[in-house]
């Protein structure tokens, strides 16, 4: 369904962006009604296409929530404003979202936490923070498998193009915003090959912007800083897990969760939303908070190319929130001055538009300019030499030095056993007693002084190990990158 323009034709012709928008389920209508009377009322200079997803298209047996008509509207105007939707439970119903995300390629998740001090009540007064959120890799790319009756494994896949299209975006969205510093959480001393290649990355671009600071943290004490001293912040980059977990405590901490707006931006497409559900227990009432959803077309406004109109909605939702009009959700005695429905609370919005905040802090959204997000580029193939292969073996004693006597027992000329490890720590040889073992063993392999590892060494050593009745259940090459190692060594090595 076409919806009518927000702006007269002639206006039109120079900057109408066409978006395609989902109403959802619960209270998404009421919120999304409000979120785009109070964009149209600030000259947002776009036309609509609604499209149905979530709950009604999940129970007519659709699994995925959403028809292919509706891909199809989505990927032509490739900006997605989408209001909460209502996954209903068991019946293996697929996360509309996760799909969104992935199928869109949207490989980055923006989410501004920023306390509205002294109205909405939060510890963090002068908190102003935006997660910037890789989406799409990382421990989320879903590869487990059961290996031993004791072990499963989960792959934490971090690739170069993952990296620089996040920490890219996390420089240009704070330059675009007039945001200071960039910071970058990961835990790269313990995780030195992945979330060392998403540091190294975020060294490499932080070098082209010289106007912004930057700063590299320990995702662990960098964690810590951040809920307990959130004003230490600006922009915060991070992969996929750590972003999960902490755009969380962000918006927690500011008090405010149901006022948060989420952007997931790929290189195609992108699309806008509340971080809130469907809160079907309020539907239909005219109660619901729209802010979470507004601020997810804040976002929008701003990523298109209409940073004025965003920043004029901001700045009024701002003076709205400080004259104490608020929905039931925020509404405090003593704090508060009137307590509004959805659609009051829009038409204060509406009201205030072009004024600005007098105590909280206005906002500035850069101007107009679309951001400049270049597409990656593949650099030219390194140097790869193979120097061995960790041959991973399911064997259920415990005593290291028995195994190690089975791998010891495999002769492939040219290589030899290098090491032993159990969960990561070496075990042979030379281990300790102490240690406690697993029925997963990492048995390392490496050519021997004056040869060269090669493929056919691999094939030798798994032909000896199936003779020998091993079970071996995997295999990982090690490899050097224009002579660099690029493997971890067994803990205690
Ligand atoms: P919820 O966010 O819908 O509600 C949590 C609490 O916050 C409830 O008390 C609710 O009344 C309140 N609340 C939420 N948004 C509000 C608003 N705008 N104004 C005032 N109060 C608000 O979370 P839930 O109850 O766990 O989930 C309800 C449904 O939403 C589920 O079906 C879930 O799958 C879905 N959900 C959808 C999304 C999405 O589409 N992005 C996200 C989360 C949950």
């Amino acid at each position: 369904m076409t919806c009518p323009t927000f702006v007269p034709a002639t206006k039109a012709a120079q900057t109408m962006k066409r978006i395609t928008v989902a109403k959802g389920d619960g209270i998404g209508p009421e919120i999304m009604d409000a979120t785009l009377a109070i964009i149209k009322a600030a000259g947002a200079q776009l036309e609509v296409d609604e499209i149905e997803v979530g709950e009604k298209v999940y129970l007519s047996g659709n699994t995925a929530g959403i028809a292919k008509e509706s891909w199809d509207t989505i990927r032509k105007n490739k900006i997605f404003l989408k209001a909460p939707i209502t996954t209903p439970q068991g019946g293996g119903y697929k996360s509309l979202n996760v799909t969104t995300r992935k199928f869109l390629g949207l490989y980055s998740n923006i989410r501004p936490c920023r306390s509205l001090h002294p109205f909405v009540s939060t510890k963090h007064p002068v908190m102003d923070v935006v997660i910037v959120r890789e989406n799409e890799e990382d421990l989320y790319a879903g590869i487990e498998h059961q290996q031993t009756d004791e072990v499963v494994q989960c792959l934490k896949l971090i690739s170069r193009p993952g990296c620089e299209k996040i920490v890219r975006y996390a420089f240009e969205y704070a330059k675009q915003n007039g945001r200071k510093k960039v910071t970058c959480f990961t835990k790269d001393n313990i995780m030195k090959q992945t979330d060392g290649l998403f540091h190294q990355v975020f060294d490499e671009i932080a070098r082209e912007y010289p106007m912004l600071e930057n700063e590299h943290w320990i995702i662990d004490i960098g964690a810590a800083k951040m809920a307990d001293t959130p004003e230490a912040f600006d922009v915060i980059v991070m992969p996929n897990l750590y972003g999960d977990v902490l755009s969380d405590v962000a918006a927690q901490i500011t008090g405010s969760v149901g006022l948060a707006g989420s952007a997931n931006i790929g290189e195609e497409c992108a699309m806008f939303e509340a971080i809130h559900g469907s809160a079907p227990r309020r539907a239909g009432m005219d109660m619901a908070n729209p802010s979470g959803l507004l601020q997810g077309a804040i976002l929008m406004l701003a990523h298109i190319g209409q940073g004025d109109v965003a920043e004029k909605v901001q700045n009024a939702w701002l003076r709205t929130i400080e004259e104490g009009i608020h929905t039931y959700d925020i509404f405090k005695e003593g704090v508060s001055t009137k307590k509004v429905g959805t659609k009051a609370f829009a038409e204060a919005v509406i009201a205030n538009l072009g004024k600005r905040p007098e105590k909280l802090q206005a906002v500035y959204f850069g101007g107009n300019a679309e951001m400049d997000l270049p597409k990656f580029k593949r650099k030219p193939a390194r140097k790869k030499e193979l120097q061995g292969v960790d041959l991973f073996v399911h064997w259920a004693g415990t005593d290291p030095d028995t195994i190690g006597g089975m791998m010891e027992g495999i002769a492939v000329p040219g290589t030899a056993l290098n090491m032993i490890t159990n969960r990561g720590i070496k075990v042979y040889p030379e281990g300790y007693p102490e240690t406690f073992c697993t029925d997963h063993w990492r048995c390392r392999f490496k050519a021997t002084e004056g040869n060269t590892f090669n493929k056919q060494h691999i094939m030798d050593l798994m032909k000896q190990a199936l003779e020998k009745d091993i079970d071996v259940i995997k295999t990982e090459n090690l490899y050097a990158f224009d002579g660099v190692r690029s493997y971890s060594l067994g803990q205690g090595q």
